[in-house]
């Protein structure tokens, strides 16, 4: 039976995902859906659209008007509220409904994780005058603001439309490093004291906790 699948993306699952889809199913209609935050994001195979959909209606809205047949929510595990869409979205137009979540990474041995249940939670467990790598998206940042006694590295794929107002920063800008070699060595560059970031799971992120690993550099890590 053809189908026509909408996948919620804006992960390198996602991404997979569609190219298994096009692949495997030549009759299948494949759509993509992206956030559209990224400025340049990288090639999907298939369909894509691109922009939120306006609330939960309005995504039941288009799984109609598309005559969606199929709905995969492969987004990150920390955007929430397009998940939540989703589910209701899918209730209402009568569109099955699909989720590929990452697993969170687990803490292993040479570890020193220090987890945490929020952003609020990180940012007080920072000690004093640390140097610390903030692995979070840019709408997460104002919170650690608060802490002028501390040195942050910032590492974002676009560079930010307005100043980030932290007071003593740096900015990396690139996606995160695909080997623990380049990880350790941004570490070690940078004299990183500690890594906040949050539990994403999935391997694009994971080289910066296997390098923290390596130089037993402690990560600060925000539970799902
Ligand atoms: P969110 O808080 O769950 O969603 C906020 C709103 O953005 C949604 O209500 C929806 O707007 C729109 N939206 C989100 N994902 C969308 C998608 N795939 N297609 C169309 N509209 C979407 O999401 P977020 O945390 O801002 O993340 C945005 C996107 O970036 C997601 O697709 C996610 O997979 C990707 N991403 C997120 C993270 C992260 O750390 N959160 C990391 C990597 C990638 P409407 O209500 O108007 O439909």
């Amino acid at each position: 039976m053809t189908e026509t699948v909408l996948i919620l993306g804006g992960t390198r699952e996602a991404a997979q995902i569609a190219a298994e889809f096009v692949r495997d199913h030549p009759d299948w209609r494949v759509i993509t859906s992206l956030a559209g935050r990224t400025k340049e994001p990288k090639p999907v195979v298939g369909e894509v659209r691109s922009g939120g959909f306006g609330g939960t209606e309005g995504l039941a809205d288009y799984l109609r008007a598309e005559c969606v047949t199929r709905l995969v929510d492969a987004t990150h595990p920390f955007a929430r509220q397009i998940s939540r869409n989703a589910k209701q979205a899918a209730r209402i137009a009568g569109v099955r409904l699909e989720t590929r979540m990452r697993p969170p990474w687990k803490n292993q041995a040479g570890d020193q994780w220090i987890e945490v249940a929020s952003l609020e939670e990180a940012c007080d467990a920072i000690p004093p005058h640390a140097r610390v790598l903030l692995a979070l998206g840019s709408q997460h940042i104002a919170l650690f603001a608060s802490r002028k006694d501390v040195h942050f590295c910032v590492r974002m794929v676009d560079p930010p439309e307005i100043p980030l107002p932290l007071p003593d920063h740096e900015l990396i800008i690139g996606l995160p490093g695909r080997t623990v070699d380049e990880e350790a060595a941004l570490l070690t560059d940078n004299a990183i004291s500690h890594i906040v970031c949050r539990n994403s799971g999935g391997d694009g992120a994971y080289a910066k906790i296997e390098a923290a690993r390596r130089l037993a550099v402690p990560v600060i890590m925000i539970g799902r």
